[in-house]
């Protein structure tokens, strides 16, 4: 199976979707167009030594989205799909996120087109260390600071780390998140993005009176996100996985699966699929799967209007970005299935990145429970406004997060005199 390429332009959903919050709240025309585009963007083209020495020449995009309330954060992702509008999407997503969780941060993302699964490990090494050589001027902990995403790992930020590092004569950790732990690395930062998605699977199930233990839930993509949703779904809300997915199969058995078996398995065979006494389904029906819970944790565009009016889940907890196209939304809300739009059901990662930041500037450590508790809190609050704000506009999910972050960075901007 491959995996799920869109040809939507994730680029102008980004824009429709403010367009749309934005006539709902009426918003300065100025303020609007500003956060219509990014305000700035680098392309860059890298040569790199392949291990059979000849040269392959690499392109790699950095986007800054908004820094109105802080330096621009975001991952940068090595996919071979990366085009400049998923990234300039994925940015103004970030500037959303960090408003709405209300950490002092921008929106910033960055991709290189790649396969990594292709390249060796010296290959991607130089492609890490290139990519911040060609970008450095751009970035640093008070401009822009990057972190992993799609197929980027903490192996990947510590050499990108070590590049920096070397560039500016000494150790910056706070130049790039989601480091290992023995680079100024924070406790929590690994599960963080699904911990934060399955605190609030917590609170929408308990807004819509539904007991999740025992419940059943489908994972679409077992990355990062994905297996640390299945880990935590089980162990704390006591839900049963019965179907998950990766680039290469989905696998369904409905007495569900166990996640350190599975771990196993993908260790040694690279993959989820073949798992013994799973039965092989399509990317389709999984999404379609009568579950209480859908955890989209792959890439974007994969819900379309195509499958929306078959989706039995009775909460979509968003953990990729972007998975839900714009008419797909319409036909969910319609059918009354709860979404936890992305921005909000991912931000576990940028909040655990930001505590990562103030961990390296102060040079102090904390617990993991600590991370887990702050976590809690800054997850719990940005539901809540959400939820306000959903019912005060009368507004589905996506758009009541999109009402709050605009007016948080609206407020920022113009008390720079921007607009
Ligand atoms: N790539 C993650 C996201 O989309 C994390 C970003 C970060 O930690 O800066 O939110």
């Amino acid at each position: 199976m491959s995996e799920p390429f869109s040809s939507v332009n994730l680029f102008q959903t980004a824009q429709n979707q403010l367009d749309q919050a934005a006539a709902i709240i009426g918003l300065d025309p100025a303020a609007h167009e500003l956060l219509r585009w990014p305000l700035r963007e680098l392309r860059v083209t890298m040569p790199i030594r392949m291990d059979n020495g000849s040269t392959q020449i690499f392109h790699g995009f950095r986007v800054q989205h908004n820094d109105a309330r802080g330096p621009n954060k975001g991952g940068i992702r090595f996919h071979p799909d990366e085009t400049i509008d998923t990234v300039r999407a994925l940015a103004a997503w970030m500037t959303w996120k960090t408003a709405l969780l209300d950490i002092p941060l921008g929106g910033g993302k960055g991709g290189i087109i790649c396969n990594p699964k292709t390249l060796s490990i010296g290959e991607l090494e130089r492609l890490s260390r290139a990519y911040i050589r060609h970008t450095a001027s751009f970035l640093g902990p008070e401009k822009d600071i990057p972190a992993p995403d799609v197929y980027t790992t903490p192996q990947i930020m510590a050499w990108m780390l070590d590049e920096y590092s070397l560039m500016q004569g000494h150790n910056e950790f706070r130049a790039i998140t989601g480091k290992p732990l023995a680079l100024g690395g924070s406790a929590g930062r690994g599960d963080a993005t699904a911990r934060g998605g399955i605190y609030c699977v917590r609170e929408a199930a308990e807004t819509l009176g539904l007991n999740l233990s025992g419940a059943r839930a489908a994972i679409q993509g077992y990355g990062n996100a994905g297996s640390n949703a299945h880990k935590l779904a089980a162990e704390l809300l006591g839900m049963k996985i019965i179907a998950v997915s990766d680039s290469r199969g989905c696998i369904y058995n409905p007495a569900g699966f166990t996640w350190a078996d599975l771990k196993v398995y993908k260790q040694q065979t690279g993959s989820v699929a073949g798992f013994p006494g799973s039965a092989a389904i399509s990317n389709n029906e999984l999404l379609e799967l009568d579950v209480e819970v859908l955890f989209p944790s792959a890439l974007e565009s994969v819900i379309t209007a195509q499958n929306a009016p078959d989706i039995r889940a009775k909460i979509i907890a968003e953990l990729a970005n972007g998975p839900t196209t714009q008419e797909a939304d319409t036909i969910l809300y319609n059918k009354g299935i709860t979404i936890i739009p992305d921005f909000l059901c991912n931000a576990g990662g940028v909040t655990v990145s930001y505590f990562e930041m103030v961990q390296n500037a102060s040079g102090y450590y904390w617990e993991e429970e600590e991370v887990h508790q702050r976590l809690e809190k800054k997850m719990t609050t940005a539901f809540r406004e959400v939820q306000k704000a959903a019912q005060t506009h009368k507004v589905h999910n996506r758009m009541a997060a999109y009402i709050v972050a605009i007016q948080r960075v609206t407020e920022a901007m113009k008390l720079r005199g921007w607009c």
